[in-house]
């Protein structure tokens, strides 16, 4: 597999480049040069794999040589550990669960296949590889369940000391063995400062094999893709032309279900469902981009004002807004249409839904005002992780599950800090 920047088409790397930086120097983003189409028979008979079989081959088929192919479904075997079950709420609505990983959310997918697939370019090397994570809170959960005694990886993860849910914090604080969670008495911008200073430090550099686990490395939207091909698998056969409503942020999840469409997934359209943060639907009505400062919603992890992944998704279309448009219909709601929508579902189809997951609800029921189709919503965490919301919501209590409340009875460990370079530094080198 070789990789390009959207910024210099001319540019190539190797997969393990592409992971193990993360970024191109120019601040473009890595892009595969080829996403080549699966057989059809294999998406005709997808039926007869497993979530782990179709995995490989979807991945395989992106990474090619990259990786041998016993190693690949070794990865696989480790990472896509967790089902993507589909549940039905009515003849055309479907929602794909995709909570059952360690964080309850989505971004398991990404963080888990990243943490493996690190693991494995690190193999050989004597030196173990230091993962420096700077966190708000959200994203740090996942990456932390993702690389949990990963062998010869150790993680390292900055948060802003009382800026992160309880919960969160827990999913930071309990883990253990090669994760370790500092304190920062300070904000996540300082978090990220520190972050940034250590990758810049040649004294720091010299001594330590430093890697970052950014969202917006290729590692992480990979097998985001293979989720696709598993609610496909599941929603066949199809009465009317398949649709993905996915709640959007970042728009990487978004972007990986396109990487599937090129791959031979017949998706028909997908619908990009946002929050009052709309720079996406904006766009695609408008044809104008104006990414500007995020506001605060209910569907707090897809408050996001200058999207990570509209260059990627630029690039599969060319810069041509006609075409991106012929794929992708955006919509956005309101906090308080979403508290309705939230409740709607509870009542006719008594299935409790998350609020990002009320948003990509909200955005199919839109576009079905329109259309005839099979929609599919994406299910991006459970319920349960924004319980205080959604019990005020539908008025009552929601079933918390073992996982999550075990949780609130684990030990914290962090080792609390000051927000300055010099403490930092001295704890990176000394531990
Ligand atoms: C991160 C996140 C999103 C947004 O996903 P993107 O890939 O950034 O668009 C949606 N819902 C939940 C629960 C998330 O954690």
């Amino acid at each position: 597999m070789q990789l390009y920047s959207t910024n210099n088409h001319n540019l190539r790397v190797s997969f393990r480049e592409a992971v193990m930086k993360g970024l191109p120097d120019d601040n473009g983003l890595f892009m595969p040069v080829e996403i080549p189409a699966l057989p059809g028979r294999f998406i005709r008979e997808l039926k007869k794999y497993s979530f782990q079989e179709i995995s490989f081959t979807v991945a395989k088929n992106l990474l090619q040589d990259a990786i041998p192919d016993p190693d690949l479904k070794n990865i696989i075997r480790n990472a896509i550990d967790f089902p993507a079950p589909l549940v039905r709420l009515d003849d055309d609505t479907y929602i794909l669960e995709l909570f059952h990983g360690p964080s309850l959310a989505f971004k398991d997918f990404g963080a888990r296949f990243m943490a493996q697939t690190m693991s494995w370019l690190n193999r050989g090397e004597d030196q173990e590889l230091t993962i420096l994570v700077a966190t708000s809170g959200d994203t740090g959960g996942a990456v932390a369940a993702g690389f949990h005694r990963t062998p010869g990886i150790r993680v390292v993860i900055l948060y802003p000391s009382g800026k992160v849910s309880p919960l969160q914090e827990k999913q930071l604080t309990t883990l253990g063995h090669n994760i370790t969670a500092l304190e920062m008495e300070g904000t996540f911008d300082d978090c990220q400062a520190l972050v940034k200073a250590a990758f810049l430090d040649a004294n720091v550099t010299d001594k330590l094999r430093l890697s970052s686990a950014n969202s917006i490395n290729i590692a992480r939207l990979i097998p985001q893709s293979f989720y696709y091909f598993e609610a496909y698998k599941q929603v066949t056969p199809l009465p009317s032309p398949l649709v993905f409503s996915v709640p959007s942020g970042n728009f990487g999840n978004l972007t990986a279900g396109l990487f599937a469409r090129k791959m031979g997934l017949p998706v028909h359209q997908f619908v990009a469902a946002t929050n009052a943060n709309d720079v996406i639907p904006e766009y695609l009505e408008t044809g104008k981009y104006h990414p500007r400062p995020s506001v605060r919603t209910l569907s707090n992890a897809m408050d996001v004002g200058a999207p990570s992944n509209f260059t990627r998704m630029l690039d599969l279309y060319c810069s041509t807004w006609n075409m991106m448009r012929e794929d992708v219909v955006g919509f956005s709601f309101s906090d308080e249409e979403t508290r309705e929508a939230m409740q709607e579902a509870d009542k006719r189809h008594n299935y409790v839904l998350d609020p990002h997951g009320t948003v990509g609800y909200l955005a199919l029921r839109k576009y079905q005002k329109q259309n005839v189709c099979t929609g599919v919503v994406l299910e991006t965490a459970h319920p349960a992780k924004f319980a205080e919301d959604v019990e005020i919501i539908l008025g009552r209590k929601i079933v918390i599950p073992e996982r999550l409340a075990t949780l609130a009875n684990k030990e914290k460990t962090a080792v609390r800090m000051k927000p300055d370079y010099a403490s930092f530094k001295e704890w990176l080198l000394r531990h």
